[in-house]
């Protein structure tokens, strides 16, 4: 038998069986095999059965064996929409928010996303990536294994550009799957207040050009307050002639064009949806694209979920992010992600797995979130449940006792 090989055995059950891909209204209809075993070849999955199938000969030829004793396998999760490059926690905006404070008066105090800016700025190179780095060892010890990770507290041409050095320095340090996506437009930074277009052509002519070759995606914060919808096409336009693929934040705060932004550029993800019509709904299934819903951040400022049941009803995938940011969703839990998928937007444990697993994978434009023969062997082992709505129905408690990327055990 060629090549290095593991066999996992005694699995209490498998999950997430199947074809990654794009399935309208989250219908995979994914596998799981009880009792099972896995076989693994140089990090990919080569045989899937159940435990009294298994021949001897492959417990005597396995480099490796290991048995999980009952627990389950589950794919990694993919996390299609972060913003973990963040130099500092923003707990004192949070009280001031519980205390009563709205988002204006709280910025005039010097919180917000500027603040977060003029902290990035001040913080060295080392800490700001020690600081990623501790995010995603957080994350996988809670079973994700591929994350997008957005710049946007750079807000400067040259700090932006620094942004995606130091996410480029990242993705060499880690074994998860690491998304680069610019941030091109998050907020206006105080020196272009009067200059508004300045800053989109310093944008567009200036950090696009100079980052196209180290960034997977490029995306736009097209809300009101922020950036206009005409501001918005404008740079995704510069990112698509660079050849870019792009993303945009869209109706999180309102309708405010954003989805026809998209639209027009063909974006492989729209993210938030907070606020949707029956419109937005139609124009949405015009081209294939992945709405990605983040709970995280309703929840977190106690304001309207994204109505995911009605985007699956209408045939529309969703996938499931965490947003993890400082201002907005301090945290990149998926297992309460589900959750709340579940208690306040109306998905069923299924289709929020997958919105977990698949769509993250397909959002982001990666392999992974499913186990078939062939495919990468990248999957968390859990403790085993009744069934798998136990996962989401013990919110705050994490399952994952193991996590293995591409065959390496890394927690
Ligand atoms: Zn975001």
């Amino acid at each position: 038998m060629a090549g290095r090989t593991q066999l996992f055995i005694r699995i209490g059950r498998i999950v997430g069986i199947g074809q990654p891909g794009w399935y309208g209204g989250n219908r995979w209809s994914f596998g799981t095999v009880a009792n099972a075993y896995m076989l693994v070849r140089d990090g990919r999955i080569c045989r899937i059965g159940t435990m009294d199938t298994l021949m001897q000969s492959l417990l005597v030829e396995a480099d490796e064996i290991i048995d999980l004793g009952g627990r389950w396998v589950l794919p990694g999760f993919c996390d299609a929409h972060t913003h973990l490059l963040f130099p500092a926690t923003r707990e004192e905006e949070w009280l001031m928010r519980l205390r009563g404070y709205t988002y204006q008066e709280i910025a005039r105090r010097g919180g917000g996303i500027l603040a977060s800016a003029q902290r990035f700025a001040e913080s060295s190179d080392e800490a700001l990536i020690e600081g990623v780095l501790a995010r995603l060892d957080h994350l996988v010890r809670m079973g994700t294994t591929a994350v997008e990770i957005k710049t946007g507290y750079g807000l400067t041409v040259d700090q932006e550009i620094r942004a995606v050095r130091l996410l480029a320095r990242v993705r060499e340090q880690t074994r998860l799957t690491v998304r680069i996506t610019v941030q091109a437009l998050h907020a206006l930074p105080v020196e272009y207040r009067d200059a508004r277009q300045r800053y989109i052509r310093a944008v567009c002519e200036e950090l696009l050009p100079a980052v196209r070759d180290y960034v997977d995606f490029c995306d736009v914060f097209c809300e009101e307050g922020f950036f206009t919808p005409e501001e918005s096409l404008e740079v995704l336009e510069r990112a698509v002639q660079l050849g870019m693929r792009v993303k945009v934040h869209a109706h999180q705060f309102g309708r405010t064009g954003g989805i026809e932004v998209a639209r027009a550029v063909q974006a492989v993800s729209v993210d938030h949806l907070e606020h949707l019509d029956e419109e937005d709904l139609v124009v949405l299934r015009s081209w294939r694209t992945m709405p990605v819903v983040l709970p995280g951040s309703s929840f977190f400022l106690r304001k309207p979920f994204s109505p995911a049941r009605r985007l699956l009803d209408s045939g529309l995938p969703v996938a499931l992010a965490s947003d993890w940011n400082p201002g907005t969703a301090p945290s990149g839990n998926l297992y309460f992600i589900w959750h709340l998928a579940c208690a306040y937007m109306g998905m069923t444990p299924e289709e929020a797995f997958t919105g977990l697993t698949v769509h993250g994978a397909v959002a982001m434009d990666i392999e992974g979130g499913a186990l078939y023969e062939g495919g990468v062997a990248t999957f968390q082992v859990v403790e085993p449940v009744q069934s798998l709505a136990v996962y989401p129905y013990e919110f705050g408690h994490i399952p994952v006792r193991q996590v293995y990327i591409g065959g390496e055990r890394v927690v």
